[in-house]
């Protein structure tokens, strides 16, 4: 038989372009998780579709793209640079971003996001709208279409304008949030009437899929059924599809000669002390100051520690022409120095802060000679840091201290140690539990998370998506 056609629809594509020239592209595919989870489902052939994240305003270039990005399988939405602002910059970060994190806007720019709210909401749905057109250029009968994140909200409702037939399903990597938070957001019905029209809507959590199914009960007044929602007989379906990670990855990249040498040489590096790692984007949602001030609290409580354990934290540099951030940066370097000059000595330091991203070799080898995980988001869809650290601890066993507010939590509670991240006093407390644990019952809940992050993978995660949309339209055929 034929494979059936998937078309990913994605603000980005995965993928880096970089003009060369007149007519000539030179790309590079970024090997996410999304990536090979949708290149392992069996029995589909997958595309996708989505913006190249450069702006391309000739002919002849779009061209060259459009051909170049077809071998690797990608069709390009071309946005220019005035909707990315108002779209992505504008609507999509800083004002759904946020709100589905729970954090409120900078007092600052409360007023100034309040009055352009209505012009970016109106480029959100035209860029939406281009998403579709290309769409729809590229649909074939019996495709399955699947649109990804806070981005395409609008989109659903833009295909199925188009063809009511079109078998559509929806897929949010954040938070939703409580439907008192979706409640502020002025245009709030439209969004979730937009979400609604596909066939299948998916979360991280049961949690997340809750607040949406509440969300158009209050606000839209809506029946909510233990299957979605329903809306004068049509059924949406709502349900939760915990991500995954690719584990048999990072298992093959830890079996390889040069991220052994590496292994040996941090292990060298770091003798006679226990490793604590942190790995995040320096976004506010990840609870990095909160961290550090655990780790400080920690130290002071414990001095015969303080020259036996080293905190590593990865600080990944995200949106950095936004002034919040940099406030967030400048804020974790000087706590970072404060507690480095209040702990160190003359040949060390109890905090290594790097504002770099590492390539997924020296991650994988840094998760491997970890001690101690410490993930601490104030809000995070899934947060996969947590997945990764497990699938690389196969012979180390470490603990893996995690937020409660990590969408994480659902699936590796039983292993971790779950924390409040606002409660310092917790979190300290915590990493003293986890650094002083005793060996049996490290292993025994690392096998918990181990078992978990190796059968619930990200090629798992696609395959149920997409089974579960296709048996969700032959059951609205049914009734009907
Ligand atoms: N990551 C990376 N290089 C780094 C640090 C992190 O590629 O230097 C990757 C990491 O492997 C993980 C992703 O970034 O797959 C972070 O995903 P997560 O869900 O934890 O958080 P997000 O950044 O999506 O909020």
């Amino acid at each position: 038989a034929m494979k059936q056609r998937l078309l990913v629809v994605a603000n980005r594509l995965p993928v880096s372009a970089v003009r060369r020239g007149e007519d000539s592209w030179s790309l590079e595919i970024s090997a996410g998780g999304l990536v090979s989870a949708l290149l392992g489902v069996k029995d589909v052939d997958a595309k996708w579709i989505g913006w190249a994240g450069v702006n391309v305003p000739d002919e002849v270039g779009q061209r060259a793209l459009t051909k170049a990005l077809d071998e690797k399988r990608c069709i390009p939405v071309f946005l220019d640079e005035e909707i990315v602002h108002q779209y992505y910059n504008g609507y999509c970060n800083n004002i759904l971003w946020p709100l589905f994190h729970y954090l409120g806007l900078p007092q600052e720019d409360r007023l100034a996001t309040t009055r352009s709210f209505q012009s970016q909401f109106d480029a959100y749905k035209r860029a939406n709208q281009m998403f579709a057109d290309v769409v729809n250029q590229h649909y074939q009968e019996g495709d399955v279409v699947w649109c990804h994140d806070y981005h395409l909200m609008f989109l659903p409702k833009c295909l199925k304008e188009y063809n009511s037939r079109m078998k559509v399903g929806w897929f949010l990597h954040t938070p939703f949030p409580s439907s008192e938070i979706h409640r502020t957001l002025p245009s709030r019905s439209e969004l979730l009437r937009s979400v609604l029209a596909a066939d299948l809507v998916g979360f991280h959590t049961y949690d997340y899929a809750r607040h949406f199914v509440s969300a158009c009960t209050r606000i839209l007044g809506l029946e909510g059924t233990p299957e979605g929602v329903e809306d004068q007989g049509r059924l949406t379906r709502v349900a939760a599809f915990p991500i995954g990670i690719d584990s048999d990855r990072f298992k093959r990249a830890l079996d390889l000669p040069a991220v052994k040498e590496h292994i040996n040489e941090l292990t060298q590096r770091f003798a006679g002390r226990k490793v604590m790692l942190g790995v995040d984007r320096l976004d506010m949602i990840k609870g990095i100051p909160q961290k550090i001030l655990a780790f400080e609290k920690f130290l002071e409580e414990n001095p015969t520690w303080r020259d036996k354990v080293v905190l590593l934290q990865i600080a990944v540099p995200t949106r950095t022409d936004v002034p919040e951030y940099q406030k967030l940066t400048s804020q974790v370097h000087e706590i970072v120095g404060r507690i480095n000059g209040r702990f160190g000595t003359l040949t060390a330091v109890p905090i290594h802060h790097l504002d770099r991203s590492l390539d997924f070799h020296a991650l994988c080898a840094l998760y491997a000679v970890t001690d101690v995980a410490l993930v601490t988001s104030l809000r995070d869809g899934m947060n996969l840091v947590s997945y990764e650290f497990v699938a690389c601890q196969g012979d180390k066993k470490g603990v893996l201290i995690l937020s409660e507010f990590a969408g994480a939590a659902q699936s590796l509670g039983a292993g971790a140690l779950l924390v409040n991240p606002w409660n310092i006093t917790e979190v300290a407390a915590s990493i003293g539990q986890a650094l002083n644990m005793p060996a049996d019952e490290r292993e025994k809940r690392h096998r918990h998370n181990y078992a978990h992050v190796t059968t619930h993978t990200a090629q798992d995660w696609a395959e149920t998506f997409v089974s579960e949309l296709n048996d969700t339209v032959v059951e609205a055929q049914l009734r009907t």
